[in-house]
């Protein structure tokens, strides 16, 4: 049976973790951080299509459990005028839609699932090199510590180290030219149906909002900063300074934007938009990325942690159906790769549309009811939402 070593425990790999085990390859999972995710970042969406890879696996419904139903957005512009709506789910046989939820929730209802099937994940483990060794690949950590496995995973997300293993020339991440900031608020009335976010181009930033079924106000803001910021600086922003520059940025527009960020009162993490577009090299004989390492859309898509568990069946059913490794890893990179690229190509639209100012905001707005003409019901929309992968079929 070949062994697989797993890097990174965040959506990716614990997924992989699954898939591997359903196709009959045993994995550990090595993760950097010394515990679980939990309390990590904001909230996020499953779409459809990532809650069906899910349920291939088996492993969907805490997910579904975790979170509420999200199927539309409403736009606005900062003066309060309706810009368009669109339906952002398709719905699977039995109902069910996307869902928004915590991300911290995300991860613990997939580890949990991980581990109630007895995949071992381990926490501190560091990788930080591998090699390929009697027809194997050594895995060494931080800690000093090695693993050795048949092939390796890297689902070390968009700041990956198994990338740079796989091809030392590989591109760095793109800084996208906005910060992004989240929180959740009880307390505060807002006009906003269950199940629809609501998303104001404001004059100098853009805020999205929706309300969970307990009245919790959940929402976001990304703020267009010309120039990246160095890794590690915008954590020395305190969340009043945050608050501040929130308040300050959403004060002219309508909506509920400035009353939220106001009565806001846990600390706001705040975390620079990356995304990776192209990566020229997904793997060599023994070692591959999949996840964000390979393939980072913009969190505008919405799509980044169901791409992700689309990839980790998509690649146990290759190593399934594939007995030689480097022809699974090439039959996983030729169904994924035009499938993930095509949806960073349309996030990166989205992103562009986020950090428009003066008149290219005053084209935008005139060009929404088009754009959302074309979301809704369009067949770029279904190819989203409606993927499904037949783990019934051969790769
Ligand atoms: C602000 C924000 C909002 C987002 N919103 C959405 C959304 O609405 N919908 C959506 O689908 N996606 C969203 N995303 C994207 C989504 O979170 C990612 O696409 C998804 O988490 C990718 O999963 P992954 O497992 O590839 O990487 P990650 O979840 O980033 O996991 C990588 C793991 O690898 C670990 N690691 C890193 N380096 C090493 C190492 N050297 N050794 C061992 N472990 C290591 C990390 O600690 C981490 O646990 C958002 C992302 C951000 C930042």
């Amino acid at each position: 049976m070949r062994r697989a070593l797993i890097i990174g425990a965040g959506i990716a790999g614990p997924a992989a973790a699954m898939a591997l085990q359903k196709a009959g390859t045993e994995s550990v999972v090595y993760e950097a951080h010394p515990t679980s995710a939990e309390g990590i970042g904001t909230f996020l969406t499953l779409a459809t299509n990532g809650v069906d890879a899910l349920r291939t696996l088996g492993a969907e419904k805490p997910a579904i459990a975790a979170g509420f139903p999200t199927t539309a957005i409403v736009v606005w512009s900062g003066t309060g005028k309706r810009l368009g709506a669109a339906k952002v789910s398709t719905t699977l046989d039995d109902g069910t839609t996307g869902h928004t939820l915590k991300r911290a929730d995300l991860y613990r209802a997939i580890h949990e699932q991980a581990a109630s099937r007895g995949i071992r994940i381990e926490h501190g483990k560091r990788l930080v090199a591998a090699e390929v060794v009697d027809g194997g690949v050594r895995a060494c950590f931080a800690d000093g510590s090695d693993a050795s496995g048949d092939i390796l995973i890297g689902c070390d997300g968009i700041h990956s180290t198994v990338r740079r293993l796989i091809d030392p020339n590989a591109p760095a991440p793109t800084y996208a030219g906005l910060i992004n900031l989240g929180g959740f608020v009880r307390g505060v009335r807002v006009e906003a149906d269950p199940g629809t976010y609501h998303m104001i181009f404001g004059k100098r930033a853009f805020f999205g909002y929706a309300v969970a079924p307990d009245d919790e106000v959940w929402w976001f803001a990304n703020v267009p900063q010309p120039d990246e910021p160095a890794r590690g600086s915008l954590a020395s922003i305190s969340t009043d300074e945050w608050r501040r520059r929130l308040m300050g940025l959403f004060a002219d527009d309508a909506g509920p934007a400035a009353r939220l960020v106001e009565a806001t009162t846990h600390e706001l993490p705040a975390s620079p938009f990356h995304t990776l577009p192209h990566l020229p090299t997904w793997h060599t004989d023994r070692i591959i990325v999949i996840g964000d390492a390979a393939h980072a859309p913009s969190p505008s898509s919405g799509q980044g942690a169901s791409l992700s568990i689309e990839d980790a069946v998509q690649l146990g059913m290759c190593l399934r159906d594939l007995p030689d490794t480097e022809r699974a890893f090439a039959a996983f990179e030729g169904v994924r790769r035009p499938r993930v690229e095509r949806i960073i190509k349309q996030a990166a639209r989205i992103n562009s549309n986020k950090a428009a100012t003066g008149a290219a905001r005053v084209l935008r707005d005139l060009m929404a009811p088009l754009f959302f003409k074309l979301m809704t019901n369009s067949k770029q929309a279904r190819q989203m939402y409606a993927y499904h992968i037949d783990w019934g079929t051969s790769a």
